[in-house]
C-alpha cells in the first residue's frame, strides 16, 4: 500500500485523473481522493481532470468542480492517474501527468504494467475505490469520502455481485456503511436507474442481438445513426453489455458502438471460462478477465469474426483439458 500523505509531503500542486469515458469507479476514485486530501491537506490545491462524467454522478461532492478543459497552467508537483490501465487512457491529461514532478498510479487492471514513479497496482482487487479505502487514514474520512468509494466498489462489482468482492472487499464496504448516507438510494439511482430513451435503445439491441457459437456468444451494437436519432451519447449505452451477459447458456456477451464509421467501441463480459482481457489486448485494449474493451475497424462482422476467432480459441482449449 502507498502511504499517500507522506508521498504528498509538503507539495501544494495535486492533480488527480483517471480513464476516458470514465465508469462509477473513475469518477469515485478520483472525486474521493480529492475530497480526502482537502480534509486532510491544509493548503494544497487538488484538481480532478477528467472527461466529464455522466449526470447519474452529480450527488458526489465536488462533480461540479471536475476540470473537463484540462485547464492546467502550472506543472503538477503530484499526479494521481487512477483505474486507468495505460498511460493512452488518461486522454487529454497525459500531458499534464507527463509534466508532473512525481506520479503515482493506482490501479486493479491486470493489463496495468506500472507506469507511474510510483505504482500500486492490485488486481485481485474489486475496484480503485477498494483500494483508496485501504489507504485512507480514518481521521481524514467523511461522509461525502464514503459516498464516492463506496459508489466505485458498487459499479465495479456489479452491486457487490462479482467475483471480485472478496472478504476484504465486503469488509472495506462494511467500514463505509460506518458513514450515514443513503446507500439504497445511491445503488437505485446511479446504478439500476434509466431514462425513458436508455431504456428504449436497450430494448432495441436486445431485440436486434444475435446468438451464434451455438448460443455461447451474444452479440450486440448501435450505430450512429441510431444514437443520432435517439439524440444519445456512448454515456446512455451503459448497461447494455451486462444485460446481454445474462443470457442463459451464454459464456461471453460483445456490446459495441459505432465511434466513427467503420469504427467500433467493443465491450465484452465473460462468465468465467473465456479470458476477455488476454482477447482486448490482442487487439489493442484490456482490462480484466470477465470484463475488457478495445476498439476496433471494420463492420460489426469484421469486429465479430475477429473476436469469436479467439473466444473459440480459448472455449476449445477448455473442452480439449476436460476431455483428457
Ligand atoms: P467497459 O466494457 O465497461 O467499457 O470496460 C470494461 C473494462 O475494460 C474496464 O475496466 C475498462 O477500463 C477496460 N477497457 C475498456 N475499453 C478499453 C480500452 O480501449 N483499452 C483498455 N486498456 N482498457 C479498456
Ligand atoms: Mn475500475
Amino acid at each position: 500500500m502507498i502511504d499517500i500523505i507522506s508521498e504528498i509531503g509538503d507539495s501544494k500542486r495535486i492533480a488527480i485523473m483517471g480513464h476516458m469515458r470514465p465508469d462509477g469507479d473513475c469518477v469515485g476514485a478520483c472525486l474521493g481522493l480529492k475530497l480526502y486530501l482537502d480534509n486532510a491537506l491544509k493548503d494544497a490545491k487538488v484538481t480532478v481532470f477528467l472527461e466529464k462524467p455522466s449526470e447519474t454522478f452529480s450527488y458526489i461532492k465536488n462533480y461540479g468542480n471536475i476540470d473537463s478543459d484540462y485547464d492546467c497552467k502550472e506543472a503538477p508537483d503530484v499526479c494521481f492517474s487512477l483505474d486507468s490501465s495505460t498511460p493512452d487512457r488518461l486522454g487529454e491529461g497525459l500531458l499534464i501527468f507527463k509534466s508532473a514532478k512525481k506520479t503515482i498510479c493506482i490501479d486493479h487492471h491486470i493489463s496495468n504494467r506500472g507506469f507511474a514513479m510510483i505504482n500500486h497496482i492490485e488486481p485481485e482487487a474489486s475496484s480503485t475505490c477498494e483500494l483508496l479505502a485501504l489507504m485512507f487514514e480514518d481521521r481524514y474520512m467523511d461522509k461525502e469520502v464514503a459516498k464516492a468509494l463506496f459508489t466505485g466498489i458498487m459499479h465495479d462489482s456489479g452491486v457487490f455481485q462479482y467475483s471480485c468482492m472478496s472478504r476484504r472487499s465486503f469488509e472495506v464496504v462494511g467500514r463505509l456503511c460506518d458513514y450515514d448516507f443513503d446507500r439504497s438510494r445511491i445503488i437505485d439511482e446511479s446504478f439500476y436507474q434509466k431514462s425513458y430513451v436508455q431504456n428504449q435503445i436497450l430494448g432495441r439491441t436486445l431485440l436486434e442481438s444475435i446468438l451464434f457459437m451455438d448460443g455461447k456468444c451474444i452479440a450486440g451494437s448501435v450505430d450512429r445513426k441510431t444514437m443520432d436519432f435517439y439524440n444519445i451519447t456512448y454515456k446512455d449505452l451503459d448497461g447494455i453489455v451486462n444485460q446481454l451477459r445474462v443470457t442463459r447458456g451464454v459464456e461471453v456477451a460483445i456490446f459495441m458502438y459505432e465511434i466513427h464509421s467503420l469504427e467500433y467501441k467493443v465491450s465484452m463480459r465473460s462468465n468465467g471460462k473465456v479470458d476477455v482481457a488476454r482477447i482486448a489486448t490482442l487487439f489493442g485494449g484490456g482490462g480484466h478477465v470477465r470484463a475488457a474493451g478495445c476498439t476496433m475497424n471494420g463492420t460489426i462482422y469484421d469486429v465479430l469474426n475477429n473476436l469469436s476467432l479467439h473466444i473459440e480459441e480459448q472455449l476449445k482449449a477448455i473442452e480439449d483439458a476436460d476431455d483428457r
